[in-house]
């Protein structure tokens, strides 16, 4: 199956091109600290998106770039779209991705923020259209295993974070204001606190971005990307779908 971009793709090609998988990432545009763009999570989710689809021959969509950030919001720059907001939107992209006859969405999502809205949406829509829809949050939820031998201070903006964004837009880094920084408490339990939050990142930054390197990124990103690939045909082939 070919592998197609659908926003760059004419009429005729999308239909004469069918795929059964479709995938879409979703973003944020906000603060990482001083060195990284603000477009960081959309870029990477959507990089990490494209690469995912190549492989699957699937179709891409273009990313939802705005997301909810609310522990960052004091920062010049992030767009904190409301919870409820973002919820709807999403659920309305997926829905019409479904209408479209796809049997699997893969939602690769770059922001912590977004992770649970991005659940919910997704088991509504996969409930009642009947379209098995993954999501993943590419960071954390594969290829854990080389995340954890590759970096010694991960975090939003730190080291595995800054290193993926020297793999896929080196010219966008800014390394001379790469800075670290470790909070004196981080909850173990989800704690929704502004006085928490500006308590972690008063520097919008998590770890140490000075220990990042490109050669490392490009290593942990394509241990995502065949994770991902493994797990997305690994459903497939369960539900009876070719890919
Ligand atoms: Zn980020």
């Amino acid at each position: 199956m070919p592998f197609l971009r659908v926003w760059e793709a004419t009429g005729r090609a999308i239909d004469s091109n069918p795929s059964p998988v479709a995938v879409i990432a979703v973003g944020s545009v906000e603060r990482h600290g001083d060195h990284l763009p603000l477009g960081t999570d959309t870029m990477v989710a959507h990089w990490v998106a494209e690469r995912v689809a190549e492989e699957l021959g699937a179709h891409l969509y273009p990313p939802i770039w705005f997301g909810s950030s609310k522990g960052l919001s004091s920062f010049r720059g992030t767009i904190d779209v409301d919870d409820l907001a973002l919820a709807s939107y999403v659920e309305a992209v997926l829905r019409e991705i479904a209408r479209s006859g796809y049997r699997i969405c893969v939602v690769v999502n770059g922001h912590g923020g977004n992770s649970s809205i991005v659940r919910v949406v997704a088991r509504r829509v996969a409930f009642s259209t009947g379209m098995a829809i993954a999501v993943v949050d590419w960071w954390r939820d594969v290829a854990q295993e080389a995340r954890k031998k590759l970096f010694e201070a991960p975090g939003h903006a730190g080291e595995d974070e800054t290193s993926a964004v020297l793999c896929i837009r080196e010219d966008l880094v800014d390394m001379e204001a790469a800075s670290s920084h470790s909070p004196r408490y981080i909850p173990r339990i989800a704690a929704y606190s502004p006085a928490i939050d500006s308590e972690i990142y008063p520097r919008a930054l998590l770890g140490d971005a000075t220990k990042a390197s490109k050669e490392k990124g490009c290593r942990w990103l394509e241990a995502i990307v065949s994770d991902i690939v493994e797990s997305v045909r690994e459903l497939a082939r369960n539900l009876g779908i070719e890919i």
